[in-house]
């Protein structure tokens, strides 16, 4: 695949603030002692995007390129401390940039550094033509080479799968029965995947909104489905799902959408030394003041039942190279949630596509 040459202008869609974004010429990040170039191949839309584009975020200083879920080349060799990779190489990237002297990097847990930066949030990301990669992510082993058998935009969702991998090494205790999925986005869709095939026996329930996406869920494994029709399944949601509750022993949730009321259901569904695994961010539009995104937990409940509420954000790097091989050996068929793909001219009707719900993953996988 030809390059252009460094020096000259790409195509990039700028962010300079809620609800705008426009795709201008730019000139090309330029290689450093501490960057790489890559030329993008394909970077899937996240519904944090979305987020960021229509509210801002406490991550992003505008102007600023999105975009976390990349799948790049290499244009160059490269030979670092404890890496290389050749030119002309597919890669999925590690979007964290890891300070490498905190407490967290030193144990390698890069995704918690105390001085975090991320591609497509505090840095340049993957919506446009090329990327400037900073070395720390060669070094730390979050440059993953794609196989042949693995397209650009099945290697785009590398990264998210990778998130979910992470969620599922969150999970403290294997003795539960069952397992709730709250939400039936592309996120849910794939911790549904990770978890028929790491736990095959148990019985897995996804609840969601959107009829399509739960027949998805079907199709993958879901023992059971619950379509939330109405704004009652929040006030006793015991009641509309009492099927899958009938078997009192403990279970795990995911809370994988950005609705706060997902983790007050989930508080209402957790049985006796249950898991809870809040996943996602909370939307946080403009209209919500600043405790509405405060659950009030009852101290006694979590005592008296034992339970345990666990957070995971993002991934590390080794949770990168273990969902690119469950793609690459087709145990995880990505391929199912890949709905709509988009130049990158098209970007604006690839958020509002990912936004109304339509499909599952949008992918800006063309740049000219
Ligand atoms: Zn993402
Ligand atoms: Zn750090």
């Amino acid at each position: 695949m030809s390059s252009k040459q460094i020096g000259t202008q790409m195509d990039a869609a700028l962010f300079y603030g809620p609800n705008k974004l426009r795709i201008e010429n730019v000139n090309m990040p330029v290689p450093s002692v501490d960057s790489i170039v890559l030329k993008v191949l394909s970077c899937s839309v996240c519904s944090y995007d979305v987020r960021t584009y229509r509210h801002g975020s406490f991550k992003v200083n505008p102007p600023v390129i999105l975009g976390h879920e990349i799948c790049a080349e290499t244009i160059d060799t490269y030979c670092g401390e404890n890496f290389s990779v050749k030119a002309n190489q597919r890669v999925s990237v590690y979007p964290v940039i890891p300070c490498l002297y905190c407490w967290y990097c030193k144990h390698k847990k890069y995704n918690l550094c105390s001085n975090l930066k991320e591609l497509g949030s505090s840095l340049n990301g993957g919506f446009a033509e090329y990327i400037s990669i900073p070395k720390a992510i060669f070094e730390i082993g979050g440059i993953v080479p794609v196989l042949d058998s693995t397209s650009n935009e099945e290697a785009s969702l590398i990264e998210p799968l990778a998130c979910c991998v992470n969620g599922l090494s969150q999970i403290k205790n294997n003795d539960f029965e069952s397992i709730i999925i709250i939400g039936d986005g592309p996120i849910g869709l794939m911790q549904l995947m990770l978890l028929k095939k790491q736990f095959p026996d148990r019985q897995i329930t996804m609840i969601g909104k959107i009829r399509p996406r739960l027949d998805m869920a079907r199709k993958l494994g879901a023992d059971y489905i619950y379509e939330i029709k109405d704004e009652h399944f929040f006030t006793n949601p015991r009641d509309h799902i009492h099927g899958p509750m009938e078997n009192v022993a403990p279970n795990l949730i995911f809370v994988s959408n950005n609705d706060i009321r997902s983790l007050k259901v989930a508080l209402q569904l957790v049985n006796k030394n249950g898991n809870i695994i809040l996943f996602s961010g909370v939307k946080n539009p403009s209209n919500m003041k600043n405790h509405d995104n405060d659950v009030l937990i009852d101290a006694n409940f979590i005592h008296y039942n034992q339970v345990t509420v666990t957070g995971s954000f993002s991934s590390n790097p080794q949770n990168l190279s273990e969902a690119m091989e469950l793609v690459n050996s087709k145990e995880i068929n990505i391929r199912n949630l890949i709905s709509n793909t988009f130049s990158l001219k098209n970007l604006l009707e690839a958020l509002d596509t990912s936004e109304s719900l339509k499909g599952l993953k949008s992918i800006i996988n063309k740049f000219d």
